[in-house]
């Protein structure tokens, strides 16, 4: 584990006050439907940057469909989503470029399996940001070493356990320094034995500054690792505050019964 504590990224210097700390992120009222079920009805919520903002609900409470909202992958119906400024959701703006922007980790079939690890973390850089094969294979032997993964370049993904390459595709969307990383339920498909590993790398990025949206179940770690909470229910943000707020406080009968399942 000495190697999850060596430096992940570039330090970005988090500033003192959090409260200076600008927005990365900014959610107005988005909308998203499926046919007739109305998945997302009015989300709002902004990310500072550095945070780490646990997303948390009920399966099916439209916790990846945000996700993708986010990422550009779904369409919002309604609403709009501001990255550093910049409307993502305005079609005058360029959605691969919007997504280039933004790391994306899944719950699993992350990685390419016909493919080493060396050819998955550069295969993005590579191929959606441009960048020469020289650049981006160095650059994955940078954050491969720091996550003590870089002995396993060679390797295919079936000869890695769940959690290295869990660890891996979290290497890989960091290669472009995205501006917010996107983590969706990435534990768990995992053993039990292996989530503390990929979790300690998101306790590592939260001390580097990395600017984190976090879907989990993970209640324990929400609470100890996040900065904010945030409670889907019914398609839009139930709860929005500090983990004590939100897990611990909470006067609300439903947010209490939902984390009541956890205990
Ligand atoms: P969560 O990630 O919180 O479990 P999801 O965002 O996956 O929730 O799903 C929210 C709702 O949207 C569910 O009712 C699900 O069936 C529906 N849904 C998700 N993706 C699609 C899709 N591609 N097409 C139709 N319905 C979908
Ligand atoms: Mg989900």
């Amino acid at each position: 584990a000495t190697t999850l504590a060596t430096t992940l990224a570039e330090p970005k210097q988090p500033p003192c006050d959090q409260d200076d700390a600008k927005t990365v992120l900014q959610v107005r009222n988005i909308c998203k439907s499926y046919g007739a079920n109305h998945v997302l009805h009015g989300v709002s919520f902004d990310i500072r940057a550095h945070q780490v903002v646990a997303l948390l609900g009920p399966s099916g409470s439209g916790k990846s469909t945000l996700m993708k909202c986010i990422n550009l992958l779904e369409r919002v119906d309604d609403g709009q989503i501001m990255l550093n400024g910049t409307d993502i959701t305005d079609p005058r703006v360029d959605a691969d470029e919007s997504r280039a922007r933004i790391g994306v980790v899944f719950q699993q079939f992350n990685l390419f399996p016909h493919m080493t690890v060396l050819r998955n973390v550069t295969l993005g850089a590579i191929k959606v940001h441009h960048w020469n094969r020289h650049d981006a294979e160095a650059k994955a032997h940078v954050l491969l070493k720091r996550i003590g993964m870089d002995g396993k370049a060679d390797s295919y993904p079936d000869q890695l356990s769940g959690g290295q390459q869990q660890r891996v595709a979290i290497a890989r969307a960091l290669m472009a320094d995205p501006e917010l990383l996107l983590l969706d339920e990435i534990t768990s498909a995992l053993d039990p034995m292996l989530v503390g590993e990929v979790l300690e790398l998101v306790t590592e990025l939260k001390t580097q500054g990395t600017t984190i949206l976090m879907a989990t179940h993970e209640m324990e770690f929400a609470h100890h690792a996040a900065d904010r909470v945030l409670l889907l229910r019914n398609g839009s943000i139930a709860e929005d505050g500090t983990p004590c707020e939100v897990m611990d406080e909470s006067q609300d009968p439903a947010t209490q019964d939902f984390f009541a399942h956890f205990r």
